[in-house]
């Protein structure tokens, strides 16, 4: 164990007070972990658009203050009771989904939707005890998605953590733990789009990009992009997406445009941009017969999907995923070593670095639109 096991650490966290309001470096006290729990030294976060939609709170329920991040990698600093799997000193990445190993979930090869972990957008505390290990002058600090790692230290339930090749460079590996591996896995596990196929790609942000590689490692042959930000139509060339399509550039539906350029629709689509046009789009665009679609983006908690039965019956099949399916502890290492590998490119995905003191330029580039993945670095 480490000198700080079993004591109360104190550390920098960027707290978010307010829905939209710039986060706020603050001292915070982080208790050790509890039975089942890890509290890991962040080396390095990012910003996925999930934090950005809480933080923003516009469609979702705002609950405040938090500390926003969920995709990160750092080293586990002491664990709690009954904790196994993960020791001192190792590298690992927080999911904010987890795996228990013992549900039906857990126990099934075709969920990653654990009973017990599985992502839960509203809970700010601990499960074990329902109290958040966060505090400013002994009042909580609520967590976000079990991670919280807009923060230099964290506590995370062991079943949401995967320990990884501890030769994997931490500043580009961090980006797999939510972001590019739901992207990819949405595409391989889900979409599953056969040699030669078309595939659309809605929303091409980091999530987006990330199921376009999926769609090149599948080998599909037309990829085609599709989002209402034409400047990221240069950059998603990198990612060999060959098609492009701006809705804004059309006076009918996207849909019925791609349906034109494909003689009847693309054999598979994921969207990843959580807005409701584009999960509609996304569904009647694929190919009647056969067709798969697949939602990635996380939606406004009011948003209702409609779309005329006669489009399912037609034989067009509609699918929805968290992670991409994979089930965090089992199979991200194997994600890990893609990258080690150099099967998978995660380089060309970082577009921004920041110290963690600058941590909300990476929010205003995001709101702005541009880059895919900023990474915050926690020790400058
Ligand atoms: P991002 O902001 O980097 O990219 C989103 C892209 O979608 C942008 O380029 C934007 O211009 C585009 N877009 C928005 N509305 C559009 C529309 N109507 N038509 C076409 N394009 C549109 O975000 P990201 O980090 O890549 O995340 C993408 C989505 O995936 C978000 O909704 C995020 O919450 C979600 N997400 C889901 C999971 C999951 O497990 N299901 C995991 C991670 C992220
Ligand atoms: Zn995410
Ligand atoms: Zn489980």
């Amino acid at each position: 164990m480490s000198g700080t096991a079993g004591l109360v650490i104190p550390c920098k966290a960027a707290v978010a007070w307010e829905a939209g309001k710039p986060l706020v470096m603050e001292r915070v006290e982080v208790a050790p972990p509890q039975a089942m729990e890890v509290r890991m030294k962040v080396k390095y976060t990012s910003l996925c658009h999930t934090d950005l939609y809480f933080w923003e709170a516009k469609g979702q329920n705002p609950l405040f203050p938090r500390i926003f991040g969920h995709e990160a990698a750092g080293v586990v600093e002491s664990v709690g009771e009954g904790v196994s799997d993960v020791a001192v000193g190792d590298h690992v990445l927080p999911v904010f989904t987890g795996e228990c190993g013992e549900c039906s979930h857990c126990q099934s090869e075709e969920s990653n939707m654990c009973d017990l972990l599985r992502i839960n957008t509203e809970r700010g505390v601990m499960l074990s005890d329902g109290k958040s290990r966060f505090s400013i002058d002994g009042s909580p600090i609520n967590h976000f998605l079990g991670t919280s790692t807009f923060s230099e230290y964290t506590v995370v339930h062991a079943g949401c953590l995967v320990k990884i090749n501890p030769l994997a460079p931490m500043d580009k590996v961090c980006v797999l733990s939510c972001g590019i591996s739901t992207g990819l896995g949405a595409t391989l596990n889900v979409a599953k789009p056969k040699q030669g196929s078309s595939v659309a790609i809605f929303g091409l942000g980091a999530v987006g990009l990330a199921a376009a590689e999926g769609a090149r490692i599948a080998g599909a042959s037309r990829i085609i992009g599709v989002d209402l930000n034409p400047n990221r139509f240069e950059e998603a060339k990198k990612f060999g997406v060959n098609e492009f399509v701006n809705p804004k550039d059309h006076d009918r539906p996207v849909q019925q445009v791609i349906a034109e350029m494909t003689n009847g629709g693309v054999d598979r689509s994921v969207e990843c941009t959580g807005n409701i046009n584009a999960m509609v789009s996304a569904f009647e665009c694929v190919h009647d017969g056969w067709g798969v679609a697949v939602l990635v983006g996380v939606p406004n908690k009011d948003a209702v999907f409609m779309t005329k039965p006669i489009n399912l019956l037609n034989e067009r099949t509609l699918k929805g995923t968290f992670f991409g399916n994979y089930k965090p502890r089992s199979d991200l290492p194997s994600v890990v070593d893609m990258y080690m590998n150099k099967k998978l490119e995660v380089d060309k995905f970082i577009t921004h670095r920041v110290p963690f003191s600058d941590i909300n330029k990476a929010f205003d580039l995001m709101v702005k639109g541009e880059g895919l993945r900023c990474i915050i670095s926690m020790e400058e």
